[in-house]
């Protein structure tokens, strides 16, 4: 996948990976209609693509992205699911096989669906490239963090395996760039739901070798909760099937900033030993309050809030990093996220209480015609017993993958 800069700036600007088609194809998603219309005019709206400020914000380049072509697709996904998935909608036969490969109820067929998978998935491929080839730091598709997509099924609403396909493609080492060693891939799933296709797809149960990707995923678990996987529990440290390249992080109902700021140092910490090239991080914000998913009580700005874990990983981590969309079902307020998300990791965060500008889509924002996305009232159901629970367990996680990172370090010396 090749990336067409539309405009350069000094310093490797922040790429925000756009054109029209995109948009139009993603505002087609059935659990998601128009939201990537929503999203992109609000930012529109706010010049951030198009303001340069001062010297401490970066610069923004539009990169316009081709759709992914079959062989790209074919990475990850197979050609029998490819075919189906993108041939014309409901005829007898179509209607007879569609639940071998999930294209029903939650993800039904939709006019439009091969540009949507060819699109999207071409969208975050450029994002990778992007970063794979050193034009910028950061890239940002909100179009893409399909988490849920396996290789051969569509599941909960995710129709291609884009975050799957970028991980793929990160990981291949350019013969110009890191001759030591291959690059390391860290995958940070934020949003509520656990990224089970992505972290089944790199999933070695039992294996006592190192991995160039690790998948870290933090969400909420409940009994029957979607979707529901062995993977999505606290790992077991006394499992022999035990990777600690495949971790997750389950929150109860009502996580909010202070529950997120006293796990986020296990993030840190991971990220410390792990020491990934590139962070791809899925920033799913159906964790927000307001969301109707209704589950958890995060925010947007403050300590611990959404917004300050990716200032903390744009900005305070080494590596280049892939800003992925995800879930989101209150469509303005995702556009109010992704939106600040965007000028976070420009260097130049709006302020929250900022007035939405009066723009076509203005009354979207109604009542409070603000940014931010406060939290609620929910009570954060994760205690103090269940957070001591899951820092030590991450004490033993840490002390394993400390190890293998170590021994994979005098392999490569002797
Ligand atoms: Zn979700």
């Amino acid at each position: 996948m090749d990336s067409q800069v539309e405009s350069t700036g000094t310093h490797n600007p922040v790429a925000y990976i756009f054109s029209e088609d995109l948009v139009k194809t993603s505002s087609l998603l059935p659990s998601n209609r128009n939201r990537s219309l929503l999203v992109y005019s609000l930012i529109h709206a706010y010049e951030l693509l198009t303001t340069c400020n001062d010297q401490t914000s970066r610069r923004f380049v539009v990169v316009r992205p081709r759709p992914a072509g079959e062989k790209e697709l074919l990475a990850y996904h197979t050609h029998d699911y490819l075919k189906y998935a993108m041939a014309q909608p409901s005829d007898a036969q179509n209607l007879l096989i569609a639940p071998q490969f999930g294209l029903e109820d939650d993800c039904p067929k939709f006019h439009g669906i091969k540009d949507y998978i060819t699109h999207v998935a071409g969208a975050t491929l450029t994002g990778a490239a992007v970063i794979r080839d050193e034009a910028s730091d950061v890239a940002i598709c909100w179009d893409g963090g399909r988490h849920h997509a396996e290789k051969a099924r569509a599941s909960g609403f995710c129709y291609v395996a884009d975050c799957v396909l970028a991980i793929l493609f990160l990981k291949r080492a350019l013969p110009s760039r890191l001759p030591s060693r291959k690059p390391r891939v860290m995958y940070v799933d934020l949003d509520l739901h656990f990224s089970d296709a992505v972290s089944q797809a790199f999933h070695k149960p039992g294996s006592a070798t190192t991995s160039q990707v690790l998948t870290l995923s933090i969400h909420h678990a409940a009994p029957g909760f979607f979707p529901v996987s062995p993977l999505a529990s606290l790992p077991k440290v006394d499992d022999p099937a035990l990777d600690p390249f495949t971790l997750s992080v389950p929150l109860k109902a009502g996580a909010s900033a202070k529950t997120f700021l006293r796990i986020w140092p296990i993030v840190e910490r991971i990220k410390d030993i792990f020491r990934p090239d590139f962070v791809v991080v899925q920033c799913g914000v159906d964790g927000l309050a307001g969301d109707p998913m209704a589950t958890w009580n995060w925010s947007l700005g403050g300590e611990g809030s959404l917004g300050w874990c990716i200032h903390r990983i744009v900005h305070e981590w080494q590596g280049k990093n892939l800003l992925l969309g995800g879930g989101g079902y209150n469509t303005p307020n995702a556009a109010r996220a992704w939106t600040y998300l965007t000028s976070v990791a420009g260097g130049k965060p709006l302020p929250l209480d900022a007035d939405i500008p009066e723009y076509s889509g203005y009354l979207h924002f109604k009542p409070s015609f603000t940014l931010d996305v406060p939290a609620g009232n929910m009570q954060d159901q994760n205690t103090e017993e269940y957070l001591q629970t899951i820092e030590t367990t991450y004490e033993k996680i840490l002390s394993i993958l400390h190890s293998r990172m170590v021994s994979q370090t005098l392999q490569a010396i002797v």
